[in-house]
Parts: C-alpha cells; sequence; structure tokens
C-alpha cells in the first residue's frame, strides 16, 4: 500500500521495544532521536511490550540511561495487561505465577494474592505464566496440578523467542507451550496480537486507530496486532524478522524499514508540517 494516496495524517506511534528501540542493553540506531522528533511534533506515544519481566518504572529507568524520553503512564508491559484482565473479570483472585518481578508487582497491584510453592490443597483460580528466567521443571509441574485440578490458564504473551545483545532466548510463549502440551488445556493468552492488549491500548491513550503507526519487530505479534486494529504498520528490521523471512502468503506490514532512521526520514520527522502530524514520505 502507497499511503501516501491515502492522504493519512498520523499524531500516534506505538513503539514495540525489544527489537525496535534496544536490543538487551544497546539503544538501536536513531532510537533517542526518534523520540525526541516525535516529542517535538506533538505526537502521542506509546511504547508497548510483551516482555512481562520488568516493571513498569525499570522499563522506564531503562528507556531514560539511554536518553529515551518516557513517561511511566506511556508504558504498557502484558503484566499489565493481565492485572487489568483479572481486574476485570471482577476479583481478587488466587494465583500461582510463574513469571518475574514485572508480573508480581502488577498483579499484586491488582489486588489478586499470588501462592508460593508448594501446592496448596485448596488450589488456585489461576495460573498465570510470563517469562521466567528462573522457570524449572517443579514449577512446571506445580503449573499442571493446578491446571489439571481446574484452575485457569493464562499466558502474558506468545512470543516464543526474545532478542538479546548474544542471540536470541526463550520467551514466555515457549513456557507456556510446554505446559499446554503437558496439561491438555489451552490457555487464555494476551499481549499483543490478542484483543486484550489492544483493548487496554486504547483505553489508556485514547488513541485513534486511524490516525495510529504501530512500529514493530515482529511479523505475529506487532504486525498482526496492527492490521487487526487498522492501525498503520511499520516493520522494522533491527530485531527478530528478516526480509528474507518473507513469502507471499504472509500478510505484510504497510512499511517495512531497515532502521529507525529510515522511519524517520520517510515520515519526515525531521520538519514539522501545518497540521500537527505527520505525513509518510513522497518517496515510498
Ligand atoms: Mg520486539
Amino acid at each position: 500500500m502507497d499511503p501516501t494516496s491515502t492522504g493519512k495524517t498520523f499524531s500516534n506511534f506505538v513503539l514495540d521495544m525489544d527489537g525496535v528501540l534496544y536490543r538487551g542493553g544497546a539503544p538501536l540506531p536513531g532510537a533517542r532521536e526518534l523520540l525526541f522528533a516525535l516529542r517535538q511534533h506533538g505526537c502521542g506515544v506509546a511504547f508497548m511490550s510483551n516482555n512481562s519481566a520488568p516493571t513498569r518504572r525499570q522499563y522506564l529507568q531503562k528507556l531514560h540511561r539511554m536518553g529515551i524520553e518516557a513517561r511511566e503512564g506511556e508504558i504498557i508491559p502484558s503484566s499489565l495487561i493481565a492485572a487489568s484482565y483479572l481486574r476485570r473479570k471482577g476479583g481478587s483472585f488466587r494465583l500461582f505465577v510463574i513469571g518475574e518481578a514485572g508480573l508480581r508487582e502488577e498483579l499484586a497491584l491488582a489486588n489478586m494474592s499470588i501462592i508460593e510453592t508448594p501446592l496448596q490443597q485448596e488450589g488456585v483460580d489461576y495460573v498465570v505464566v510470563g517469562m521466567d528466567r528462573e522457570f524449572s521443571y517443579q514449577k512446571m509441574r506445580t503449573a499442571m496440578r493446578y491446571i489439571l485440578g481446574g484452575a485457569g490458564f493464562i499466558g502474558t504473551n506468545p512470543d516464543t523467542s526474545f532478542p538479546e545483545e548474544t542471540g536470541l532466548s526463550p520467551g514466555a510463549g515457549a513456557l507456556i507451550a510446554g505446559i499446554e502440551k503437558a496439561t491438555g488445556v489451552p490457555p487464555i493468552i494476551l499481549g499483543k496480537p490478542y484483543p486484550e492488549a489492544l483493548k487496554l491500548l486504547l483505553a489508556l491513550t485514547g488513541f485513534h486507530r486511524e490516525t495510529t503507526v504501530m512500529v514493530g519487530d515482529r511479523l505475529d505479534t506487532d504486525i498482526v496486532m496492527a492490521r487487526e486494529a487498522g492501525m498503520f504498520s511499520v516493520l522494522v528490521l533491527t530485531g527478530v524478522t528478516q526480509k528474507e523471512f518473507f513469502n507471499d502468503d504472509i500478510l505484510g506490514p504497510d512499511m517495512i524499514v531497515h532502521d529507525l532512521w529510515e522511519l524517520m526520514e520517510k515520515f519526515r520527522l525531521t520538519k514539522k508540517d501545518g497540521h500537527g502530524g505527520i505525513h509518510p514520505g513522497k518517496e515510498l
């Protein structure tokens, strides 16, 4: 699609973080400058990550350390989506959690009680599984027994891997898949690209889909969510997706850029236009 022919103006950017703004602890080229330019143009910004491990404060500190301008209220990790989903179900549930500090903190803030091992006789309402770098056979067995005992099974996000400085590492989706295999029970999966993620994004930001750009590095999460939501989708090739992975069967993004510098060029983020929004560049 040639976005210039639509005459669209974009005023909000939803940015994935891992593989878009940074890889591990290192900022990616143009990340700082992109945020500076978006603020200059008065654009709405949301940072949306499927990684449930860090707390919102840790995400904020990481972005600030890299010189990326961000506010805590703009950060939407899958841990917050899980907490919001359970809160909307209307209870203070008993949970068994496989996950790290970010997930535990968000669930506790939503008044959930987190039951620690060993296995409790009375069971739990839900087993919530996110990224956990201390995942173990024992945790898997406890989750399995609670689920077979009737607990709901929630996965924070579907990502089977995520990029680190040293290469790809297993993501929550891989842990969730193992538990699904063991129990035969399909999980409810939150995070991008699922409806719960989009619902929370729109509720927290008030962004209109048709004036919003989603920038991500994964086709199966970032780009699928953008397409299903009717947002303009941009795939950046600095994360898990390389151009040679494409074939004609995959519904692709609206735009592909090699890095954020190219994104800024295409959206002409170097100077303001008269409408407070951004038009994609003519060279598309
Ligand atoms: Mg990513």
